[in-house]
């Protein structure tokens, strides 16, 4: 089905009980966005639909089954009632004022009102829009796949993040490094308001646009902040915060996002624009998920001192509305010092199995960052190793005891001294048996994440048509936490063939 159907079909698709809402063109003037219709797509086909998704729409999984969602979620039928929408923002990209840029390749579909909360719903790869540039428009199902996957991998994991509801896929071709072919990944999120949607209107010194925006942001998404003295200071502090929770979750399970531009910066401290980013494997600060990023701005090491630094791009664009370099400093330390260390520790304490504060932690976790650091062992089966070791072992049976943990290091006495500190820490503890502090540990330390030679799996065989292992990749990354002992080939590090395997922006 190749043109749109034009007649209006309010109702005709989306299940009886959704609540369609329109509230980023009610409330924002037409300068915010351009009204434009997704490019349909020949032969539009589902790839993948998380159940976890639907859900949050209250939306039956099986409506999938009908043609019509598929041929909404590839931008070939509108939502009755509804016009897509196409954002305008800005942004610096590495470090560097990139003037404006906005909604490329995606469109707001509609906002759904559910029992879950509100929801936009944009479809990413839906046809060039007026902030395209000289790009196409679209996305490759390569692309798709690991947003799709990576998005609810994350939420998963408890990392803050936009949603994703499904993939839909075309034999059309697009021109990458090679041809592929089109996809589109349905987003969701409570708003994909960014950081550069502020400095768009900073830049051009329309302070009645920022302060609409700013307003529009709190009213929808902040309304606790409308009774603060300084409710743009408030609002800065807030993002900080959530920003800093957000990075310290990503530090936590290893994440690199590769393109921390303050475009893909979003305004809720929600990961965002999931495109080459990375899960550390072998363990190295230094390393650089995105193949294209030379200098390694955005390495492992660097994301909390970027998100610090993309927060003062943020704090320069609501300047004019707090009106005071003090107080804006001031909202972004307030929130993001607490927002990255308190999240930082609290997290780190419970991958080490700690359920309580202690002033020699920093040291204690410095140290094993500065072991891994020598001995690259794989990030997420250190700490699930970890777990499965006694609380207090006999000199004899220690090196049998430790010996699953021990054999990722090469300097074993330094991996021993390591975790003579980390008991002689356990013994601080109130005390508690070991199952049940390593029934906590195994609840704070995955077993599994979305590794880059799990997501090329799924990629090569859905080239192939076979979309089956998206299905099984998601079920398994959907209970990153539980042993899963039929998945155990998912926890492994990665094969040979994998070892050349470099991710790019293009996509
Ligand atoms: P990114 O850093 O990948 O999130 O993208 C930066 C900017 O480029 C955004 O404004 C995107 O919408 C835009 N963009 C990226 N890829 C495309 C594409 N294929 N077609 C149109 N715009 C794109
Ligand atoms: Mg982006």
């Amino acid at each position: 089905m190749n043109a749109r159907s034009s007649e209006p079909d309010a109702g005709a698709v989306w299940p009886k009980g959704i609540t369609l809402a329109n509230r980023f063109a009610r409330h924002l003037p037409g300068d915010f966005y351009a009204e434009v219709d997704p490019v349909p797509l020949p032969q539009p086909h589902l790839v993948a639909v998380s159940r976890e998704s639907c859900a949050l729409l209250d939306l039956d999984p099986a409506e999938f089954d009908r043609h019509e969602l598929v041929e909404i979620f590839a931008g070939n039928r509108m939502l009755g009632g509804t016009q897509a929408l196409a954002a305008v923002y800005s942004g610096h990209q590495f470090g560097v004022w990139a003037g404006q840029l906005g909604d490329g390749r995606a469109h707001l579909l509609a906002e759904i009102e559910a029992s879950t909360g509100h929801w936009e719903v944009q479809i990413k790869g839906g046809g060039p829009t007026p902030y395209s540039r000289f790009a196409d428009g679209r996305a490759v199902l390569r692309s798709s796949i690991r947003e799709f996957l990576c998005s609810e991998a994350m939420a998963a994991l408890g990392v803050p993040t936009t949603r994703a509801l499904c993939i839909t896929g075309s034999p059309q071709p697009v021109a990458r490094e090679t041809v592929e072919t089109a996809a589109v990944v349905t987003r969701l999120a409570p708003s994909f308001v960014r950081f550069g949607s502020f400095e768009h209107w900073a830049s051009q010194k329309r302070i009645d646009e920022l302060r609409t925006l700013a307003d529009f942001v709190i009213a929808t998404q902040y309304p606790q902040l409308r009774e603060e003295p300084q409710p743009y200071a408030a609002l800065l502090k807030e993002v900080a915060l959530r920003t800093g929770r957000m990075i310290a979750h990503w530090q936590s399970v290893g994440f690199m996002h590769g393109v921390m531009n303050t475009d893909n910066m979003s305004i809720l401290g929600l990961t965002l624009d999931y495109g080459p980013f990375g899960f550390m494997e072998a363990f190295d600060a230094e390393h650089i998920c995105n193949h294209s990023d030379s200098d390694g701005r955005y390495a492992y090491r660097a994301q909390p001192h970027v998100a610090h630094w993309n927060l003062y791009r943020l704090g320069n664009a609501l300047y004019p509305l707090i009106g005071d370099v003090d107080a804006t400093r001031k909202a972004i330390e307030d929130g993001f010092g607490p927002g990255y260390n308190d999240s930082f520790f609290a997290l780190m304490r419970g991958k080490l199995g700690l359920a309580q504060a202690h002033a020699s932690d920093d040291q204690l976790i410095g140290s094993l960052f500065k072991l891994m650091q020598e001995n690259h062992p794989d990030f997420t089966l250190t700490f699930r190793t970890l777990g499965q070791l006694p609380a207090a072992v006999s000199e004899a049976d220690r090196i049998a005891a430790d010996a699953p943990l021990r054999d990722h290091f090469i300097d074993r006495a330094a991996c021993d001294a390591w975790l003579a500190q980390w008991r002689a820490r356990l013994a601080l503890e109130p005390a508690r048996p070991d199952a049940e502090r390593q029934a906590a540990m195994n609840a704070a330390n995955p077993r599994f994440v979305l590794r880059n030679w799990i997501a090329e799996g799924a990629i090569r065989a859905a080239r192939e048509g076979d979309f089956s292992e998206i299905s099984r990749v998601l079920r398994c990354l959907r209970r990153p936490f539980d042993e899963q002992p039929e998945n155990a080939h998912y926890a492994a590090l990665p094969p040979d063939w994998a070892s050349g395997l470099e991710v790019s922006c293009s996509s």
